[in-house]
């Protein structure tokens, strides 16, 4: 680092910024900012990147940058996304930032024209691209692919996954015919059930799918498959703060037909306690969204509640649902039995309860208010009122003694115990009809002559909050593995390839996050099994788990105590209150009240038996098979689930050829052109971009066999030259172009290339 020079340091809100060296000292460097001249900022070498030559010049792959390092990295996409061009690759994995506004001659099929058959870096960077390449891999290679999509909330996944699936069927679907117009209806209909409003995305995906697309023998779609996991369960119940609960709830408060309305006894959302919760205001009613427009303040007032929400159209978006079922072939009668549902849940979400001070046995009753609710709600789920009223309020447990089953006998709930009872049924419920429709969909969507697919992947990504529970913990375990998988992919097999071909590159250094995986996972000692082994407990208790985790998990690298809080605010957790892991992408705090309960997902004995008998189809369906264990406690764990639906989807994704998209939110406002370089420096890291970086920047990302490259070039060429065997031939090709030996590497079966070089080497050969 010279005196003078220009190098980016480190800035708080910016990420970096750009100035000249005026000292160099023994531990730091300071810098005059070109913005703030006179002053001068001290950093530390490690943290000092020296910039690129040129101030608004950018490259398609930042691979392509003189300087290659996070700071010059954070600038190129940063010139590009002000230049509206929000897609940047790193060789081959593509970086998307959210424009936040519509930019349809980007997606339009002239624009999918332009990129069938394209090698990825002929043209400007896209998802079609990288869909495109998925599905040449595919062909060329006969190997199923998968496209892994990652970010934060409010990133872009689901929109980037959707451009995806319509480059996909409008290339290779049947000229839109009926499957892959289904594929594409799937999105509405899953984003109604198990999208909502959150105060990070206006249509934030609370659940996790794998779509894959099936092609046939011509590699023409064929079909398609979903699978979801981990549907947000909480919501259903409880929303934060300006937050909705599904889409679902509000689109059919607000657009059924009336004659529904009254079948289903629907009222204005903010009637129901399941879904007005996350409302500054409660009582938005009808009259006030009528005086809307006298009234601007409480326009502006409004404008901060959830239930009538500014940006969304409840009336539209339940007709596009609607269409969307039409298509899917659900029939008026299932779909009448899927909105009874819908509205059961919320009928059963008013249903209130107090203590009964009369009843010796300490237990509760449904209040007086709610008698109506009880009614509309055992209508709706198609069991008997009465018997509703028995379940809600009371629990049967079967006696045993020395191991012999005694009588059934049953057990008055306090109030509290019900209410929970009662949501637990209402999450059941929910939840069980959100794989009812997934089902349903991929029943329509079916495929039978599969010779491969291409998956995509939209999951959340790493996330903290200011509280994090078992949620959070099953995400981020999540990410943790899909690391893992992207380190081996890029990192591990790179390195073992160029070992392989004696290219004599540098060994580049990784943080491997095994040991994290194993803090959570392992037998015996494991989080997940601590949890679940807690839960089989009569008496399971937070603390107990807790303590446990720290008891058989000590001098752990990756865990610790909760850090006390220096807010006064924000107190911290006690010990036996939670856990800290140190994961890739930064250290979280667990707070585990919840986890025992949001681990569990079964129901009271007497409330499976009861929905079981119901005289509504779709209920009993839904329920078919579900087991009751007798005289136990009730015990289904959710963690175990998703590690297993987890490991298939490992398994799937070690099977194919992957892609990455790594999408990127640049602002919390939700605007467009608003670049927040500090927030967006971190998703990079998150999204392990900078570890990438290292390995690009001495690597070779692009191979090509020397036999393909004989096939591919050999008649350009004069005839004395292809009679040479292929590695020979292609040295000699080579030297004739006069490329720079810096470009190229010879291995023992294939020639690397630098970033970017092959592209510019076949685009020479095919204009000569
Ligand atoms: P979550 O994890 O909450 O589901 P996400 O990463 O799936 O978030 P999206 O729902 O895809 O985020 O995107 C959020 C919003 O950003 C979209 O509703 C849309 O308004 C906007 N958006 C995302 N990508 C694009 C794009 N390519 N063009 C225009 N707008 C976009
Ligand atoms: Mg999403």
């Amino acid at each position: 680092m010279d005196g003078g020079r220009k190098v980016w340091v480190p800035h708080q809100t910016d990420g970096f910024k750009l100035g000249r060296i005026v000292d160099i000292g023994t531990d730091s460097i300071a810098i005059e900012p070109f913005d703030a001249p006179g002053t001068t900022i001290n950093a530390i070498y490690d943290r000092t990147f020296p910039a690129e030559e040129y101030d608004n010049k950018d490259c398609e792959d930042n691979c392509a940058l003189m300087y290659l390092n996070e700071a010059t990295l954070l600038n190129n996409v940063r010139i590009r996304y002000m230049k509206n061009q929000i897609y940047t690759y790193t060789a081959n994995i593509l970086i998307a930032v959210n424009p936040y506004y519509e930019m349809p001659d980007l997606y339009s099929s002239n624009t999918i024209k332009k990129y069938q058959g394209k090698s990825l870096g002929t043209l400007p960077p896209h998802v079609f691209a990288i869909a495109d390449k998925a599905h040449r891999d595919m062909k060329v290679n006969k190997v199923s692919q998968s496209i892994i999509v990652s970010g934060e909330s409010g990133a872009g996944k689901t929109e980037s996954t959707k451009y995806i699936l319509k480059y996909l069927a409008e290339s290779w679907g049947t000229h839109a015919g009926p499957v892959e117009q289904r594929i594409l209806e799937s999105n509405p209909l899953l984003e109604a059930f198990g999208n909502a409003k959150t105060v990070r995305n206006n249509n934030s995906s609370r659940f996790g799918k794998f779509v894959e697309i099936h092609f046939d023998n011509k590699s023409s779609v064929c079909g398609g498959f979903i699978s979801h996991y981990l549907l947000e369960k909480s919501r259903i119940c409880t929303q934060s703060k300006e937050e909705r609960n599904y889409h679902i709830f509000y689109r059919l408060c607000a657009g059924a037909p009336e004659d529904l309305k009254t079948k289903l006894k629907l009222g204005a959302p903010d009637t129901f306690q399941y879904i007005r919760q996350g409302c500054t205001q409660y009582f938005i009613s009808r009259a006030s969204e009528k005086n809307l427009n006298a009234d601007r303040k409480s326009q502006e007032y409004l404008k901060k509640g959830s239930l009538k929400d500014p940006v969304l159209d409840d009336v539209r978006d339940f007709n596009v649902c609607n269409e969307a079922m039409t298509k899917m072939g659900i029939n008026n009668e299932d779909r009448l039995g899927i909105f009874t549902i819908v509205a059961s849940v919320l009928h059963l979400g008013n249903i209130s309860f107090e203590e009964n001070h009369e009843d010796t046995k300490g237990g509760c009753m449904i209040t007086k208010a709610a008698e109506d609710s009880l009614v509309t709600a055992a209508g709706l789920i198609g069991v008997n009122k009465e018997e509703l009223r028995e379940s809600l309020t009371s629990r049967v447990m079967q006696t045993s003694r020395g191991g012999v089953k005694g009588t059934a006998i049953k057990v008055p709930l306090k109030a509290g115990e019900a209410q929970s009872g009662r949501d637990a049924l209402a999450k059941a419920i929910y939840s069980k009809l959100f794989d009812y429709i997934v089902r349903r969909v991929n029943e329509a969507i079916p495929f039978g002559s599969s010779m491969n697919y291409i998956g995509v992947l939209d999951i959340a990504g790493f996330e903290y909050f200011q509280v994090n529970s078992f949620e959070q913990f099953c995400i981020n375990y999540c990410n943790e593995k899909l690391q893992q998988f992207f380190n081996e992919r890029i990192l591990n097999e790179e390195q073992i390839l160029y070992e392989k071909e004696g290219l004599n590159v540098r060994k580049i250094q990784w943080t491997d996050n095994q040991d994290c995986i194993e803090l959570v996972e392992t037998k015996g000692s494991g989080i997940f099994e601590l949890l679940d082994e807690e839960s089989k407990l009569p008496t399971p208790k937070p603390e107990h788990f807790t303590a446990e985790v720290h008891n058989r998990n000590k001098n752990h690298f990756r865990l610790s105590h909760p850090r006390k809080s220096k807010l006064k605010s924000h107190r911290g957790l006690r010990d036996d209150e939670g856990f800290l892991i140190r994961h890739f992408a930064g250290a979280v705090c667990y707070h585990t009240t919840q986890f025992i309960e949001k681990n569990n997902d079964a129901l009271h004995a007497s409330l499976v038996f009861l929905v079981q008998d119901s005289k509504n189809k779709l209920v009993q369906k839904l329920f078919e098979g579900t087991k009751v264990q007798a005289g136990k406690l009730q015990f289904s764990s959710v963690g175990t689930k998703f590690r297993q639906q987890l490991t298939v989807l490992m398994q799937k994704l070690s099977s194919t050829g992957t892609n990455f998209i790594r999408c990127i939110k640049p602002n919390s406002k939700m605007v467009d052109h608003l670049y927040e370089g500090a927030q967006i420096l971190s998703q990079l890291q998150c999204a392990g971009m900078i570890s990438v970086l290292d390995l690009m920047q001495q690597g070779f990302p692009s191979r090509t066999q020397f036999s393909d490259l004989y096939n591919m070039y050999k008649s350009y060429l004069p005839p004395e030259l292809s009679r040479l065997d292929p590695r020979l031939f292609c040295k000699a090709l080579f030297k004739a172009l006069g490329l720079d030996d810096k470009d190229f590497k010879f291995g023992l079966t294939k020639v690397f290339f630098r970033p970017g070089k092959f592209a510019e080497f076949d685009q020479i050969m095919k204009s000569d």
